[in-house]
């Protein structure tokens, strides 16, 4: 028996996904581009998919752009926004609290002459809207916010804040970055006042290696890659049909549960909640009402996370210490939370998906109370 629990690093392909990526290896091998019913046929399959992403925010699908993941979705947005509108403003704003994959864009950005401003966390550990609105200035090209963190699930504040900056600064470009919220709360795309948003598959049951920028039809934005100008010049290189067949797949299969999928996850969530609160020295980091119900970061205080977490593996219970990105370096995003030094160095994050089951916590349960047994301090 095993209790996977890391779905926020990736999730389990579901069957429908698995099927379409075979299909399309095996029968629809065509390339898109070929003018022949072969290549006829693996167009449609992209085009089947890029609708039901599209369908999936509320989108038109000629929003829809494949890329490599939300990686490449970010590099794209981040630095095609200021090739396409950082001549003269040379302004980008962020949070301290981003993914690598738009943090690490933004410092290459900064050692090319723009000038970076991250909003950080309040004493409480909340982001407000109005400290991303006035960091914004005529000068400022982009703001590119996530819409939730992938370390502790804090849901930032971002449609308050786009519309606003919108309102202010009808030029600006503003970025999200849902790796951790499509399929996992209700986005529509033009309720968020986002004119770009990048999106993963394997964060929903999809392989790894697809993903898509979703942009507003009307704003411009330069390529980062040339080539063959596939994806409307957007993203050359020819489509990788197996996996946008099935990230399509999976979009299909679980946007129409999507209102269950967050209770389960809601009801989850809480009661390995209670179930904590029954432990002893457990530090919960997630607060509930400002979290998506999908991740859970807490503190073993005392245990350092790797420690527990291999404990935890030793019993067939996987789950992540801070973020799965940097390899159990030390997240400096849990401190920009406000939490202390003591729960960064004991921060195990739990991640639901539409496959967890009541059996998988309490297992997560039971290999807790052991591994506090066993450890020693
Ligand atoms: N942004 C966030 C918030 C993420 O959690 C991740 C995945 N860890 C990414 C971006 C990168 O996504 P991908 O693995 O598809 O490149």
């Amino acid at each position: 028996m095993q209790a996977y629990l890391d779905n926020a690093a990736t999730t389990k392909p579901c069957e429908s996904a698995v099927s379409a990526v075979v299909d399309a290896l095996v029968e629809n091998y065509g390339n898109p581009s070929s003018l022949h019913r072969i290549g006829l046929k693996a167009e449609e399959a992209v085009t089947d998919a890029r609708k039901a992403i599209a369908t999936a925010l509320s989108a038109q699908p000629e929003c829809v752009t494949f890329t490599s993941g939300a990686t490449e979705s970010n590099n794209l947005a981040i630095i095609g926004s200021a090739k396409t509108y950082g001549k003269r403003k040379k302004k980008i704003v962020s949070t301290t609290v981003e993914h690598p994959s738009v943090a690490r864009t933004l410092d290459y950005l900064e050692e090319n002459g723009f000038e970076v401003v991250r909003v950080s966390p309040n004493h409480n550990g909340e982001i407000l809207p109005d400290d991303i609105i006035s960091a914004v200035d005529d000068n400022t090209c982009l703001v590119t916010c996530m819409l939730i963190n992938n370390e502790t699930g804090y849901i930032l504040p971002i449609k308050k804040a786009f519309t606003a900056i919108k309102r202010l600064y009808p030029e600006c470009i503003t970025h999200s970055d849902c790796a951790q919220a499509f399929l996992k709360t209700p986005i529509k795309f033009a309720d968020l006042s986002a004119d770009m948003i990048s999106i993963s598959g394997h964060k929903i049951h999809a392989p790894k290696g697809v993903g898509a920028i979703v942009k507003k039809k009307e704003v411009r934005l330069l390529p980062v890659m040339f080539g063959g100008g596939q994806e409307k010049g957007l993203r050359s290189g020819t489509e990788s049909v197996p996996l946008i067949s099935a990230f399509g797949a999976s979009a299909k299969e679980f946007y129409p549960t999507l209102s269950n999928a967050i209770n389960n996850a809601k009801e989850m969530n809480a009661y390995l909640r209670k179930e904590l609160s029954r432990l002893p020295d457990i530090s919960i980091n997630s607060a509930e009402d400002l979290c998506s119900p999908f991740i859970l970061n807490f503190s073993a205080v005392g245990i350092r996370s790797e420690i527990m977490l291999h404990f935890l593996e030793s019993k067939g219970i996987f789950v992540s210490s801070g973020s799965a990105c940097s390899k159990g370096a030390k997240s400096s995003v849990l401190g920009e939370f406000r939490i202390t030094d003591e729960c960064v160095d004991s921060a195990l994050r739990i991640s639901f998906s539409r496959f967890t089951t009541w059996q998988d916590i309490d297992m997560l349960i039971n290999g807790l109370i052991d591994g506090r047994q066993s450890i020693s301090r």
